[in-house]
């Protein structure tokens, strides 16, 4: 379960994303002037589709550690919906033991803004029936193989992504 939140509008003073990696949170602010802004997952496995005051305090920590000013925000919203988290972080684009049946899946965080690339990969996969150079890596098979993706440098392990 990952939730998102959305403050009331202010004045423009993001204009790109920040992402704070010493904690876990990130940042916009969208064009009607709302910060957008999230960080952890859930510490256990959850279908619940609903948010909780736990990983608000978290986040809102996350968020004033990296930007203290925005403190005293209102916030207007929040949601929270399933991530279907691989177990090494990294996306599985692959066929599956059954004969044409394939997997793109596992997205995690990022699932909307790989969707171009995620997409031609899986075309790739579709047409060829083999994989698209850049998503090699992205088999099924790489966790009975023990040839997880460890990406961040900390250790393939789902508490770690
Ligand atoms: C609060 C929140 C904020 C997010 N923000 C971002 C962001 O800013 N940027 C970003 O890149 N990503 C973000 N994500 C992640 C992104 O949503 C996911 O990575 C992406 O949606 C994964 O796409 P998907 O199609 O692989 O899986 P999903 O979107 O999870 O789709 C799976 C589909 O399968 C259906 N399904 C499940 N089981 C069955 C079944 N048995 N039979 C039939 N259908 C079934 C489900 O109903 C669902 O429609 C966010 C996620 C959340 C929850």
């Amino acid at each position: 379960m990952l939730q998102a939140f959305v403050s009331e509008g202010i004045k423009p003073f993001i204009d790109g994303v920040v992402t704070f990696g010493a904690g876990h949170f990130y940042i916009s602010q969208s064009d009607k002037g709302g910060l957008v802004f999230g960080g952890d997952i859930d510490g256990y496995n959850s279908y619940a589709q609903r948010g909780n005051l736990p990983v608000i305090e978290d986040v809102c920590e996350g968020g004033m550690a990296l930007m203290p000013r925005i403190g005293r925000v209102r916030l207007l919203r929040h949601w929270g919906g399933i991530m279907d988290m691989s177990m090494d972080g990294s996306p599985i684009i692959d066929h599956t033991p059954v004969q044409g049946l394939y997997l793109n899946a596992g997205w995690c965080y990022g699932g909307f803004k790989a969707t171009p690339a995620s997409g031609l990969c899986f075309a790739h996969l579709l047409a060829r029936d083999e994989p698209h150079p850049v998503a090699t890596a992205y088999r099924l098979d790489r966790f009975a193989r023990g040839a997880v993706i460890d990406e961040k440098g900390m250790g393939a392990q789902p508490n770690l992504h």
